[in-house]
C-alpha cells in the first residue's frame, strides 16, 4: 500500500545566483536521518544527511556537490524553518563570567552577507590571473584551518581556471601537481590575493549583541558555519 500525501511547496531565492527554486519541508523519514546523523557525531554523516535532505526537498535543484556552502546552509535553514519551526532556541555564554543566557533566533531572518570588494577573478600580475569558484561543504571540513596543506588543497579544489594574455587553462584539464606547482611559484603577496577570495566570499553569519544579566558585560556573539546551527 502506498498513500501519497500532499506536501506543501514553498519558494526561495538562491543567494549565489538569485535563481528562484521550489522546496518542500522535510518529512519524518528525513528528520530521523538528521537526528541519526547528529548523534553519530561525524562530519561525513552530517554532510551525507544534509545532502540527502537538501536534494529531496529541493527536487534535486541543490546538492552538496553542486552548490557553494553559503547556498547550501541557507537552503537547509529555509527547509528547516518550514519543517520544524522558524525559531531556534539556544543559549549564549558570557565571555567574562560564563553565565548562560537563553536566546531565540528566527532563522528566516538570516541572510547571506556579501562583501562589495569580493572578486572571483583575481589578477596575480599584469597578465596572469586566476578565476575561482566557491568551496563545497565537503571541502570545508577536515584539517584545521591554519594547516598549509589544507589551505593548498582548498585553493586547488576551488580553482576554476588560470589565464594569461593569450591562453586559458581550465582547472579540470590540469593535474593536481600542476596546480600545486603553480601555487608553489607564487610570491607570498600573490598567494595572499587568492586567500582574500576566501576571506571576503559571501557568508551566512549572524551577530547578536547583548548585555550579560549577571555581570552587565556587553557581549557580541556570532553564529557561524553549519554546525553551530545544529546545536
Ligand atoms: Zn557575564
Amino acid at each position: 500500500m502506498k498513500i501519497e500525501m500532499a506536501v506543501p511547496k514553498f519558494e526561495l531565492t538562491l543567494p549565489s545566483t538569485g535563481e528562484k527554486i521550489k522546496f518542500r519541508p522535510f518529512v519524518m523519514r528525513e528528520e530521523k536521518l538528521l537526528l541519526f546523523a547528529s548523534e553519530a557525531n561525524g562530519d561525513a554523516e552530517v554532510i551525507g544527511a544534509v545532502d540527502e535532505i537538501v536534494r529531496n526537498c529541493t527536487f534535486n535543484a541543490v546538492s552538496v556537490d553542486t552548490h557553494p556552502v553559503f547556498d547550501l546552509i541557507y537552503v537547509f535553514l529555509q527547509i528547516r524553518a518550514k519543517s520544524v519551526g522558524e525559531l531556534v532556541e539556544f543559549f549564549l555564554v558570557c565571555g567574562d563570567c560564563g553565565h548562560k543566557t537563553d536566546a531565540t533566533l528566527d532563522i528566516t531572518k538570516l541572510e547571506v552577507k556579501k562583501n562589495p570588494d569580493h572578486k572571483t577573478t583575481i589578477m596575480l600580475s599584469d597578465t596572469v590571473g586566476i578565476k575561482m569558484r566557491y568551496p563545497r561543504l565537503s571541502e570545508t571540513v577536515g584539517a584545521s584551518r591554519g594547516d598549509i596543506d589544507f589551505i593548498y588543497a582548498t585553493v586547488i579544489n576551488c580553482m576554476d581556471s588560470i589565464f594569461t594574455e593569450d591562453e586559458v587553462y581550465h582547472a579540470k584539464d590540469l593535474q593536481w601537481n600542476e596546480k600545486a606547482e603553480f601555487l608553489d611559484g607564487l610570491t607570498a603577496e600573490q598567494f595572499e590575493k587568492i586567500q582574500e577570495f576566501f576571506d571576503t566570499m559571501p557568508k551566512l553569519t549572524h551577530t547578536m549583541e547583548y548585555v550579560c544579566p549577571k555581570c552587565q558585560k556587553q557581549n557580541v556573539a556570532s553564529l557561524d558555519g553549519l554546525l553551530s546551527f545544529f546545536d
